[in-house]
């Protein structure tokens, strides 16, 4: 069979698509309303001036025979992975710079780096999860393992006793649940995947918004981690880059598996299978590490932190359990007297005009908690808590 048969093993995505259809029907019925989008995963914020400054210049560039760049190489600049390598180094964390690989955003990573591995691996992805995870797996014809967590563990489940995994997606601080593993949870993950020689794929896209000492940014904070796991980045939410497109993967030349290493696998990979992230948008990217662009991107994260503290405050004065909101851009509630994720979306939509993520969107144990972003203009986010404490308070 010519297809990859794997593909009819994906279930439709009905989670965006049924929210849109929910929405659109309810607009078509009323007319005139106005929808406060608290569920958007996207940024509602522009790039950061240092980085618009950036990327002008290097458009500049381009228009002059001397200074301008083709091809650039295809693991990524070597000004761009030396400031990368240096940001890491901020926290002790030290690099050579070809561990260090740009790329064109972490869903493209979290996919293509599946590559590094044979067909019909193991893979354990803690649930809720970032779905991305899951499919991308079911089209590589993986088997998955789903580790369910609630709130009895505050959605940081510990590794399980199976221990014939191969591969291991920890997302933290987490999409969806906004939890965050400390150092010590973190060690357990790592010991774990040493002792069963597994990889961990650490998806760190929210690292920035880690504000709390305790937790680490980088999952190389904790020892004995460079034999066994793979950093995955992005400047998506960090930055503003959701259309921009900017990431960086992380492999340490120390993780060997049946001899073969996997860094010099990726640089095969990346050398075969792309041709560079363009210069403009690596000159721009580099604008995010600078003294200026560190101070204004963290202005810009204030805005989405104010916000998610707006949502905590009417959360809290309506009785309603919920995680995260510190350290991560993401408050995931419990939907209260009992609903399931999609009645709650329903009495939202419907009462209050206010559209939210249903957390059974992320897997089974979701089924019950609601997901909502801090990315969206504060305005909106005001008035959406407004309407959520009249409804629920
Ligand atoms: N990983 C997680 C956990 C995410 O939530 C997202 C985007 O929402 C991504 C990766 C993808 O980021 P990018 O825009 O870099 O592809």
């Amino acid at each position: 069979m010519i297809p990859n048969t794997n593909y009819g093993n994906l279930k439709d995505s009905y989670l965006f698509y049924n929210i849109a259809q929910k929405t659109a029907a309810y607009l078509e019925n009323n007319p005139g309303k106005q929808l406060l989008r608290m569920g958007i995963g996207d940024v509602s914020q522009p790039l950061c001036p240092a980085v618009i400054e950036e990327l002008k210049n290097a458009v500049e560039d381009q228009a002059h025979i001397e200074t301008f760049h083709g091809y650039m190489p295809e693991c990524g600049a070597p000004f761009l992975r030396e400031t990368i390598a240096g940001y890491y180094s901020k926290r002790g964390i030290e690099l050579d710079t070809d561990e260090v690989f740009v790329s064109s955003g972490a869903s493209d990573e979290l996919g293509d780096i599946l590559d590094l591995f044979g067909r019909g691996k193991t893979v354990l992805i803690p649930e809720p999860a970032y779905p991305a995870y899951v499919d991308a797996n079911i089209m590589a014809g993986n088997t998955i393992v789903h580790l369910p967590s609630g709130r009895e563990n505050g959605f940081l489940p510990e590794p399980p006793e199976n221990r014939s995994i191969d591969i291991i997606y920890i997302c933290s601080p987490n999409n969806p649940t906004g939890a965050v593993f400390n150092r010590e949870k973190l060690k357990k993950w790592v010991e774990y995947a040493n002792n069963i020689q597994a990889i961990i794929l650490f998806d760190a896209a929210y690292e920035a918004f880690i504000e709390e000492e305790d937790i680490p940014h980088s999952i190389y904070e904790i020892p004995g981690t460079k034999t066994c796991a793979i950093e995955i980045c992005s400047l998506s939410k960090t930055a503003g880059f959701t259309g921009t497109r900017c990431g960086y993967t992380i492999v340490p030349k120390t993780i060997v598996r049946g001899e073969m290493n996997l860094n010099s696998m990726w640089v095969r990979n990346r050398t075969t299978k792309t041709n560079g992230i363009s210069y403009i948008l690596q000159r721009g990217a580099a604008a995010v590490f600078t003294d200026e662009g560190q101070k204004q991107i963290h202005n810009t994260l204030s805005i989405y932190k104010q916000n998610a503290k707006t949502i905590m405050k009417a959360l809290d004065k309506a009785g309603i359990w919920y995680t995260g909101g510190k350290n991560a851009p993401y408050v995931w509630l419990e939907c209260p007297n009992g609903m399931d994720s999609w009645q709650f979306f329903d009495l939202l939509l419907n009462e209050i005009q206010v559209v939210g993520t249903p957390g059974e969107g992320f897997g089974t144990c979701g089924k019950n908690f609601f997901r909502f972003s801090t990315f969206g203009k504060p305005a909106d986010t005001n008035e959406a808590a407004k309407r959520l404490l009249k409804l629920l308070g």
